[in-house]
């Protein structure tokens, strides 16, 4: 068996502009992404994009989080 030749594989705490953070497998142990699946509109649905905002602010009114 040779090594090196597999990537280290983490579990990544993945860090959302939102506020958002979950876990995933990756090769990386930290990432940081402008949307995710709960707050980007291609998850959520365009039409519900609205609704998803509300949420969001709900959330961060929840957990005391500002907004700017
Ligand atoms: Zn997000």
């Amino acid at each position: 068996m040779r090594e090196g030749i597999h990537p280290e594989y983490y579990q990544a705490t993945v860090t959302c502009n939102c506020g958002n953070t979950f876990v995933t497998g990756s090769t990386k142990k930290e990432i940081h992404v402008e949307v995710c699946s709960k707050c980007h509109s291609f998850y959520t649905g365009q039409q519900k994009a609205t609704q998803a905002r509300g949420r969001i602010d709900k959330f961060n009114k929840k957990y005391g989080v500002e907004s700017n």
